[in-house]
């Protein structure tokens, strides 16, 4: 039997990400691909490393999407930042603090580990302990939005603290970027990488990267070469360095960096600030219908991300059965719990154009009707107007 074409069902994602991705942007993957060199091409990167700035809210040159997911980003920054024998203080306090440890042991560091309670923001005392103790750490890194947890920590003065011993950051803001305030140059962060498939309203697979110029001074004075040929910063700014030639160095996924370029410009227009009040104006309304319910949110209320809201699940309630109703009868993704919260949550996602008022009330509506299904000790029948009342307001 001749394998047919894969037409995937149209479903809402209100998980951990990917999120909805905007029509504008599928559209945008279907533009007749041209050559990675092509003159067009080139101002479009061009154009692409303006809009990224601006999404930072940095100045830094060396701002771009590597070609690949935000892992991908995250491996850039520790390979290219990190050489054998260096110290790094590294914040856990959910599952991708624990890739960190991997990515600097991996690169021959030594992982000196803060770690906070998951669901917790990364507590600044403990970072400074550890900085006191280890007067040779050469790097800070921490998550700015755990997004298996659904805390947000304070990336400002984490970043204040470590330049005060001396070191530098690498920050995860792949689910933080668009969807919180994140301020690269007024806070001095010196490396950081996201995601596109978060709050950016694209496909997954990019990752937006930048770095000061004192993380390029470290790379450039590296002892070592970076060992990994394809993440090497200074290879790849053969093709997305600032000088009018550009060189090969791999072929740049075309299609996808339309979507990228798409997305941006959506944030432009919708200004960025403007996306951050969303995203909080919409965590609001979602908390007032859960809240209603009578579930209970993981994360202290100063520490919650507005773009990731993890709830605890009520005793007795079965996790997949829930899920997979949601799914199946409502074309609705949500997300499990991850590492240790697993069975224990359930991760609601309004991340980029997914975070809009009908997805609220149709999430809402059926998360009512499937617990009720499973008679479920929630209140019924009130969380959409809840909700209502404070999109309304
Ligand atoms: C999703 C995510 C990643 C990994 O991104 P991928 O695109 O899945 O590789 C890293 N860090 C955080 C905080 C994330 O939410």
């Amino acid at each position: 039997m001749a394998v047919k074409s894969f037409h995937p069902p149209q479903r809402i994602l209100m998980g951990p990400g990917p999120s909805d991705v905007s029509p504008r942007v599928l559209g945008a993957l279907a533009r007749p691909t041209i050559g990675h060199l092509d003159p067009m091409f080139v101002s479009l990167m061009d154009e692409m490393k303006e809009l990224l700035k601006y999404a930072f809210q940095t100045k830094n040159e060396l701002t771009m999407p590597v070609s690949a997911p935000g892992s991908a980003g995250m491996e850039t920054c520790f390979v290219n930042l990190i050489e054998p024998g260096d110290k790094v203080i590294v914040c856990q306090n959910g599952v991708f603090g624990g890739r960190m440890k991997e990515n600097v042991e991996r690169c021959g560091g030594i992982a000196v580990m803060v770690q906070d309670d998951w669901g917790r923001a990364v507590d600044p005392q403990k970072v400074e302990d550890a900085l006191k103790a280890n007067s040779d750490a050469k790097v800070v890194a921490f998550v700015h939005a755990e997004t298996s947890t659904g805390a947000m920590s304070d990336a400002k003065t984490l970043t204040a603290l470590a330049h005060k011993y001396g070191c530098l950051v690498i920050v995860d803001a792949v689910t933080s970027l668009a969807g919180s305030p994140l301020k690269v140059d007024e806070w001095e962060i010196d490396a950081i990488y996201s995601g596109t498939q978060k709050c950016l309203s694209c496909t997954p697979g990019l990752s937006p990267v930048s770095f000061s110029t004192r993380a390029l001074e470290k790379i450039k004075n590296r002892k070592h070469k970076v060992q990994s040929w394809f993440m090497d910063l200074n290879l790849v700014m053969s093709y997305w360095g600032g000088s009018a030639k550009r060189a090969y160095h791999h072929t740049a996924p075309i299609n996808a960096l339309y979507g990228l370029h798409e997305s941006l410009v959506m944030l432009q227009e919708e200004g960025l600030e403007n996306s951050w009040a969303r995203h909080t104006k919409n965590h609001l309304a979602l908390r007032a219908g859960l809240e209603a319910m009578g579930l209970k949110f993981v994360v202290p209320e100063s520490e919650r991300l507005p773009q990731l809201n993890a709830i605890s699940i009520p005793d007795g309630v079965d996790d997949a059965a829930v899920r997979s109703t949601l799914l199946n009868d409502y074309q609705l993704e949500i997300g499990a719990g991850l590492g240790v919260m697993a069975g224990k949550v359930w991760r609601f996602g309004l991340m980029g154009y997914a975070s809009n008022q009908s997805n609220i009330l149709i999430c809402l509506g059926a998360l009512d009707d499937v617990l009720g299904r499973l008679k479920a000790p929630v209140q019924h029948g009130v969380a959409v107007a809840a909700a209502q009342k404070v999109l309304a307001g």
